[in-house]
């Protein structure tokens, strides 16, 4: 008889312990810090209750490293910092010194080498981006290739804090959006419903799956020329693309249906308001790399407008609530269309919110 074998367990890992590889200042003042402060843009000083006193120098990085620029980092850290760094959630790169000399030349270094020191306060941060054509499976655009196209053009805004808040972009390399809610969000618009590769789908789907990933239950199973496959009810579908990445011959991208679409006043923070959705302003803008014209132009139209006209304070959302609909597609110039129209009444009746497998 065979032995019955125990099937692999997975390495559950988790978090690794951050404390091994933390600043040794950081390290004894955990949970100790009595005050804080900014000196200047891109610098921020701890105070410890015990007195002991920490610099952190923030820089931008263009998040997508190669080893050359990683070793170039880690040289600065060694030679300019105390050798130890960590990275922000928007990809900025922060140096921990605990001497406020070793402040000016190692923001002298950073710029030098072409690393902008800023990001910090009232300022526009990195923009969060996902992974863009070099890690995702069903990417529609560069969603990295976008921040770095925006960034060169906001880059003054990043070095100095003269926003009336802080500002959070961010970008999706596809619909589904996993770049966030932002104040400015930059995400793919898909145009059509998905073209299905019938030889495929048998051969790469597991259709079942596919079927119940349909929001708003479009997908059916089929009989094309003899071989089991899918179709789409088109008048149903809302090009979603979520039925993509399980089932790659459902193609959702295309050089002229894949569109990008920016929208606005989102928020994760509970601070003032409630954390809010963000809303579409714009849509069907080009997808046109390497970089995005079209894009910068709308989301430097909408920046602009906002530092102009916002009270101190006010983040994008909730500057739009205060001066209203009509006034920010007057003050930003953009064209107000029917994609703009929220006709959306929940998803008791449309949403497949169910487990269940539609046929
Ligand atoms: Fe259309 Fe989305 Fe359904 Fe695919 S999952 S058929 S794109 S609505």
């Amino acid at each position: 008889m065979t032995e019955v074998q125990t099937p692999r367990r997975p390495i559950e890992s988790g978090v690794p312990d951050p404390f091994p590889h933390m600043h040794p200042l950081l390290k004894k003042n955990y949970g100790q810090w009595k005050w804080h402060d900014r000196p200047r843009p891109g610098v921020l000083h701890h105070v410890a209750h015990g007195g002991d006193e920490v610099w952190t120098v923030r820089a931008g990085t263009q998040r997508q490293l190669d080893v050359h620029t990683i070793r170039k980092l880690c040289d600065i850290a060694d030679e300019f910092a105390e050798g130890h760094v960590r990275f922000t959630v928007r990809s900025n790169i922060e140096f921990m010194v605990g001497d406020q000399a070793k402040v000016g030349p190692l923001i002298d270094k950073l710029d030098a080498e072409g690393f902008p020191v800023g990001g910090t306060g009232n300022s526009l941060s990195m923009i969060s981006h996902t992974q863009g054509w070099l890690h995702c499976d069903i990417p529609g655009t560069d969603a990295s290739g976008v921040v770095k196209a925006l960034m060169d053009e906001l880059y003054d805004d990043f070095v100095h804090e003269e926003m009336p808040n802080r500002v959070r972009v961010t970008t999706s390399c596809c619909q589904i959006n996993c770049g966030g809610q932002g104040d400015i969000a930059i995400n793919v618009q898909y145009s059509k419903p998905p073209k299905i590769d019938h030889d495929l789908v048998a051969k790469v789907c597991e259709r079942p799956a596919v079927i119940a990933r349909c929001p708003v239950a479009a997908i059916r199973p089929a009989l094309v020329n003899g071989k089991p496959s899918l179709e789409i009810d088109e008048k149903k579908c809302m090009c979603c693309g979520a039925c993509y990445p399980p089932c790659p011959p459902m193609q959702i991208n295309g050089p002229d249906s894949t569109k990008i679409a920016v929208w606005v006043g989102g928020k994760h923070s509970n601070a003032r308001s409630r954390p809010a959705f963000h809303k579409l302003v714009a849509a069907g803008l080009p997808n046109n790399p390497p970089r995005w014209p079209e894009v910068a132009e709308v989301v430097k139209k909408i920046f602009y407008a906002y530092k102009d006209d916002a009270r101190d304070w006010e983040r994008l959302g909730e500057w739009i609530e205060r001066i209203g609909w009509p006034r920010f597609f007057e003050l930003t110039g953009l064209p107000f269309t029917r994609h703009h129209i929220d006709d959306w009444r929940g998803g008791r009746h449309s949403l497949n919110a169910s487990a269940h497998v539609h046929f």
